[in-house]
């Protein structure tokens, strides 16, 4: 009932102001070239918005539910982040960020779903290129820790302070500062990630200083030397 509350409080925003918006063409209020446009642009970064909203929620509440199914297979780890890493190329180069990748070539596999585990290193590098874009440089590696890999995205950009570092993976939680600064997004993207995260077996931390920049650590079990064979993760925690 909570998330449900939260959720269409959070719908109720770009809605209005889509509808404001609206009312303003019709009724012929905003009439000149550019001030149509500017409506029009509002209109569309909204739905834009409305959109990204309804597809977190989507993916967020069906692994909450346990509807959404993890399948366990073991996925090289290594080339998949490699992936996304080259997926967000073009777009940290149009936000000037030069970024910066190690990858060992001898990593174990992770027993875990694909498709989900891509997404937690897009949320985290998209928010990087976000967040960090000021500081101008993002580094992603990967590294083995015992029986552990360890995924690291780290930028130098606003950084988090410490009382909003233990709010930042609630559903909706975004800082006032990239608020104010209206950076756009949902808040809605680490939730998700710490679900994933935690539905392999595994756990994400965050080292911050405000100004200084942020690194987010992902730790995920290694796949055991035995043959597996298809499993379903178990649903998240929380
Ligand atoms: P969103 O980016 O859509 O707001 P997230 O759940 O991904 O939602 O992040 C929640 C909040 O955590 C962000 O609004 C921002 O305040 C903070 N945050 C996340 N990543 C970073 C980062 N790399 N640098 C600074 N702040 C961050």
């Amino acid at each position: 009932m909570e998330f449900v509350a939260t959720v269409s409080h959070e719908l109720r925003t770009p809605l209005a102001v889509i509808r404001s918006a609206a009312e303003n063409l019709a009724d012929g209020i905003v009439e000149d070239g550019p001030q149509v446009r500017k409506y029009g642009e509002l209109v569309r970064g909204e739905g834009r918005r409305l959109t990204d909203m309804v597809e977190q929620i989507l993916e967020f509440s069906g692994i909450q539910s346990g509807e959404r199914r993890l399948n366990a297979v073991a996925v090289p780890i290594g080339p998949l982040v490699r992936d996304v890493v080259d997926a967000s190329a073009s777009l940290a180069t149009a936000a000037r960020i030069d970024l910066e990748q190690d990858l060992p070539d001898d990593l174990p596999p992770v027993l875990g779903d694909e498709p989900a585990l891509r997404r937690v290193f897009q949320n985290l590098l998209a928010n990087a290129i976000k967040y960090g874009a000021v500081g101008g440089w993002i580094r992603v590696d990967v590294r083995l820790q015992g029986t552990d890999v360890l995924v690291t995205v780290a930028d130098r950009g606003i950084g988090i302070s410490a009382a909003e570092q233990s709010r930042i993976f609630e559903p909706f939680y975004r800082a006032p500062d990239v608020i104010a600064a209206r950076i756009q997004g949902t808040g809605l993207g680490l939730s998700l990630v710490q679900r994933i995260v935690r539905a392999h077996g595994g756990n994400i931390s965050v080292h911050s200083e405000p100004g200084a920049g942020s690194e987010f650590t992902v730790t995920l079990p290694a796949a055991s030397e035995e043959p597996i064979g298809r499993a379903t993760l178990s649903e998240a925690a929380g």
